[in-house]
């Protein structure tokens, strides 16, 4: 990002000339409080939210020029997401839910055949297997608790075979002991892919205990930029 700017139509300046590069494989907490632009950094990332100016390039591509469906689709596809309110689909069974995660490099019909391929199957339940949920595949997504959720959408996004991961407060709605079995389960997924990871959080302990660099926003600026051995309690 270059001098990357978001003014909404109600004229609220979110990011204000954030300059920022991210490398590949690194691990990156942006965190920050209520207000301070962190979910508008996060969709501009996404390429849900256009730029109001500047330069913005992911994967050597701009996600505000990416005009055709198929190229927005392959775009997408590169990216795993993780919500923290999982986005899964209540009346299906969790494995076809993991199935899910195969749209975008198979075809619809392919994914949700009556009778999933066996290959793709094979594949959903390996996901689950990874983890830990295997023996709730076929249990309704709806009879999860939070901390569940978040795990098979976490096998959903393996399903997708991104190249990166953004995840968006992946673990505000969950108690402190299934947040950090969530974090180590995102961590060590990235760290066995070579994946880039970019979570955004808002408790400070998590994020210098799984980041290996912290980007702190402010008021759509950019107030810390360091590796986590770097920081001092203070900041
Ligand atoms: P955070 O995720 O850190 O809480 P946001 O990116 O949601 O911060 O918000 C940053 C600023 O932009 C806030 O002042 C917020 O009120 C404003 N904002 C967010 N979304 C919109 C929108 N769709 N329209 C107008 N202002 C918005
Ligand atoms: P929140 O942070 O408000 O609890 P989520 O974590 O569920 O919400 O989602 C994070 C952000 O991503 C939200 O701004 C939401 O509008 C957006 N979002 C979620 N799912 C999609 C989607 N499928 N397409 C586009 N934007 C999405």
């Amino acid at each position: 990002m270059h001098e990357v700017s978001k003014v909404y139509p109600n004229g609220t300046e979110a990011l204000k000339a954030l300059d920022l590069t991210i490398y590949p494989g690194e691990h990156v907490v942006i965190l920050g409080h209520n207000g301070s632009g962190k979910s508008t950094l996060f969709r501009c990332l996404t390429g849900f939210e256009n730029i109001t100016s500047g330069f913005l390039e992911i994967d050597g591509k701009n996600p505000s020029q990416l005009k055709k469906r198929k190229e927005r689709s392959a775009f997408r596809r590169n990216i795993g997401l993780v919500f923290q309110h999982y986005h899964l689909t209540q009346n299906l069974s969790v494995l076809q839910n993991v199935l899910f995660g195969a749209l975008g490099r198979q075809s619809f019909r392919k994914v949700c055949a009556p009778i999933a391929s066996l290959a793709l199957r094979n594949e959903a339940m390996e996901a689950l297997e990874r983890v830990g949920m295997e023996s709730v595949a076929g249990n309704g997504a709806d009879e999860l608790s939070g901390g569940q959720k978040q795990r098979v959408a976490i096998a959903r996004m393996i399903m997708q075979r991104p190249r990166m991961i953004m995840a968006d407060e992946p673990i505000a709605s969950l108690d402190p002991k299934a947040g950090k079995e969530i974090m180590d389960l995102l961590v060590s997924i990235c760290k066995e892919n070579q994946l880039t990871f970019i979570s955004i959080l808002h408790q400070t302990d998590i994020a210098l205990q799984y980041g290996e660099r912290i980007i702190g926003l402010n008021q759509g600026e950019v107030q810390l930029d360091k590796p986590v051995p770097f920081i001092q309690r203070s900041e």
